[in-house]
């Protein structure tokens, strides 16, 4: 990746990228911890390990792409500043890192977005412009904003240096866990999947990626089926960051899910639950709906010919306190 790609110039990425994306990031973001879990290890008869992406200090892997952008704007473009329309946790990725290297973040929001979630991105000193009452129209406002006040647009996923900054989760993996045959992790734009997908199937075609999205908005999974990018009408879920499109237009992870990912599994609000219900019960973790789904998927036997050594992606960890202690509760009442 050079500098300067222009936006719609389609990049062929390499696993280099990844390897540059590893070392560019190296001094704002952290390598996580690879866990094994006896729980989920003795439930499929597999060795199933966890990569705490939930351990960032910002709360979610998403940190690895942002930054991986971020630190590839020349100094004047890091010095203008940077705008993102994503709303969760990117947008919260690209604020505390603005924040870190000392320059502004623009988030535009549409009306709809909850407080709790803006209240966040505030945390990190971002700019909120609040603008229309969709995603489309902040996504606009972002591209306005580039032309009116010279601000950089980071797109949540569908851009090279974010794939191969989520890409970077995989290196760790294999350094940690050579012996990997199967990958699972919540799938929504695909910016993890194209990523992860590069790095392990570049190292070895045989690793297995799993994909697994809410059916509350699984733009992805019908896209493919579909054979080209649709979109949804949005339901609420409580892997929220699951939610959202992957854009009509879009040019590298709707390819890259298609070329990597081998199965994408669907699970509902009652498994995405227990899944969380059992990080927080057996685990002793929180995490977020997203990044319980594929513990849920293991729990809920979605997945047919298991790997032998199974990593999940634990994603993150943005999620109320007050509903996590409301799902574990029912978990403990009902799952146990
Ligand atoms: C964004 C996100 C995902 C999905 O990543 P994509 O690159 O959009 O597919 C999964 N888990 C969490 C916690 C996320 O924030």
């Amino acid at each position: 990746m050079n500098k300067g790609i222009q936006q719609n110039e389609k990049y062929e990425m390499s696993l280099q990228d990844i390897w540059k994306a590893k070392k560019r990031i190296s001094p704002v973001v952290g390598k996580t911890p690879l866990l094994f879990s006896q729980g989920l290890s003795k439930l499929t008869g597999s060795n199933v390990y966890l990569k705490l992406e939930n351990l960032h200090n910002v709360g979610a892997f998403k940190v690895r792409g942002a930054a991986n952008k971020i630190l590839s704007l020349t100094p004047e473009e890091l010095a203008n500043g940077v705008t993102t329309f994503s709303t969760g946790n990117f947008a919260m990725c690209v604020s505390y890192l603005a924040k870190k290297l000392g320059t502004k973040a623009v988030v535009c929001v549409s009306k709809r977005v909850p407080k709790t979630k803006l209240d966040k991105i505030k945390q990190f000193d971002a700019e909120l412009e609040i603008c229309g009452v969709s995603q489309d129209e902040a996504e606009q406002r972002c591209y306005e904003l580039q032309n009116e006040r010279g601000l950089t647009v980071i797109h949540p996923f569908d851009d090279p240096y974010i794939i191969a900054g989520q890409g970077t989760i995989a290196l760790e993996v294999l350094e940690d866990l050579p012996e990997v045959d199967m990958v699972i992790g919540g799938l929504s734009g695909g910016g993890l999947h194209s990523g992860i997908g590069l790095a392990f199937k570049s190292t070895n075609p045989n690793i297995k990626i799993i994909g697994v999205s809410t059916a509350q908005g699984a733009v992805m999974y019908e896209s493919l089926k579909a054979g080209r990018p649709v979109s949804l009408e949005e339901r609420d879920s409580l892997a929220d960051s699951l939610l959202g499109g992957i854009g009509l237009e879009n040019i590298y992870t709707f390819e890259m899910v298609r070329k990597y990912v081998d199965e994408i599994v669907l699970i509902n609000e009652e498994e995405i639950a227990s899944g969380m219900g059992f990080m927080a019960d057996q685990q002793k973790m929180i995490v977020e709906g997203a990044a319980a789904s594929g513990i849920a998927s293991l729990l809920h036997q979605k997945i047919n010919d298991l790997g032998k050594n199974i990593v999940l992606i634990v994603s993150g960890c943005s999620v109320d306190t007050s509903l996590i202690l409301d799902v574990t509760q029912n978990y403990i009442q009902t799952e146990k």
